[in-house]
């Protein structure tokens, strides 16, 4: 119970890799108890790294106590089975973290979006946007109860410029907007939703991807951001008892840093999205 998460309960979406795993180790250093979902399960489920059960255990290590919970975001009733099994197991909610996205194959590729399988679109859709509407409506049915709680999404500047894919922009413009009309519903019941967008994040995939010298040229790694910095701008907001003053809004975890005065794990201040750089 120490910390100051101490005796919180969060679920952290799409945790087994990347900015999700990020975020659930930093809720755990705070001292909350974290459910971490995703898919993988063994290490053979997915060509990078990363399972839910280490990362419950990485939060275990850290101080707060981490749940694997296997679940696939596409599938809404195995996720109304997770709000039941956490308020069956806690009595409430106090964070959610909407992250778990599908990262195309053709994400990266440049390809012009009539060239593209129009699967990028339900995949990106699908587990970014939707899914995070659909934990949000089983999320606010306990906060609302609580009159308290915290929705984080995890979004991107590509919702106000192009950035990849036509179907990656009109995702995160979508997830922004529902940030913006669920904090809207939501304001007279005490909780607050709020986009984060992160920086250029090294994850699992951009080290392989660094390692195989596969990396294009403009993404540039000494201004990058490890996947812990998203997670002490979830924790910054989680903490903060005035945290309804961000309800609606997006914000890059960059300027979450410069306002609450963290730095990421290596002591650094990353140079935060596209709209930072300037040059
Ligand atoms: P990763 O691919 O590294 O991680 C995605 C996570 O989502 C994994 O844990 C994956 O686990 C999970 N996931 C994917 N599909 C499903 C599914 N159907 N059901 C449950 N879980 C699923 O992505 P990132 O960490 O890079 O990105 C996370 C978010 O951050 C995305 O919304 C992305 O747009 C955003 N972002 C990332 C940036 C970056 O630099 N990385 C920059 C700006 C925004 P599993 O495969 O085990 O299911």
């Amino acid at each position: 119970m120490s910390g100051a998460l101490g005796g919180k309960v969060a679920i952290v979406t799409g945790a087994s890799r990347g900015i999700g795993k990020g975020i659930a180790l930093e809720l755990g250093a705070a001292g909350a108890t974290v459910y971490a979902t995703a898919r993988s399960t063994n290490e053979a489920d997915h060509p990078l790294p990363g399972t839910i059960g280490a990362t419950a255990h990485e939060v275990d290590e850290l101080g707060g106590t981490g749940i694997a919970v296997a679940l696939d975001h596409r599938d809404d009733a195995a996720v109304e089975a997770l709000f039941d099994r956490v308020l069956a197991e806690h009595g409430h909610l106090d964070v959610l973290v909407n992250n778990a996205f599908i990262v195309t194959d053709q994400l990266t590729s440049g390809l012009p979006f009539w060239e593209a399988d129009v699967s990028n679109w339900d995949d990106m859709i699908d587990v970014g946007t939707r899914s995070a509407y659909v934990a949000s409506v089983f999320a606010a049915r306990a906060m609302v109860r609580a009159n308290a709680g915290l929705i984080a999404n995890v979004s991107s500047s590509g919702a106000e410029e192009y950035a990849w894919q036509v179907a990656y922009g009109v995702g995160k413009c979508a997830l922004d907007r529902i940030t913006a009309d669920t904090a809207h519903e939501l304001a007279a019941h005490g909780v607050s939703v709020v986009s984060v967008w992160p920086g250029f994040v090294r994850t699992e995939r951009i080290d392989v991807g660094a390692a195989m010298g596969l990396l294009p040229d403009s993404l540039d790694l000494s201004t990058s951001e490890s996947p812990r910095f998203m997670g002490r701008a979830v924790v910054a907001l989680a903490t903060d008892d005035d945290v309804a003053r961000w309800s609606g809004t997006a914000v890059s975890a960059r300027d979450l840093a410069d306002e609450y005065g963290f730095t990421d794990v290596d002591g650094n201040l990353p140079a935060g999205p596209l709209r930072h750089r300037t040059t």
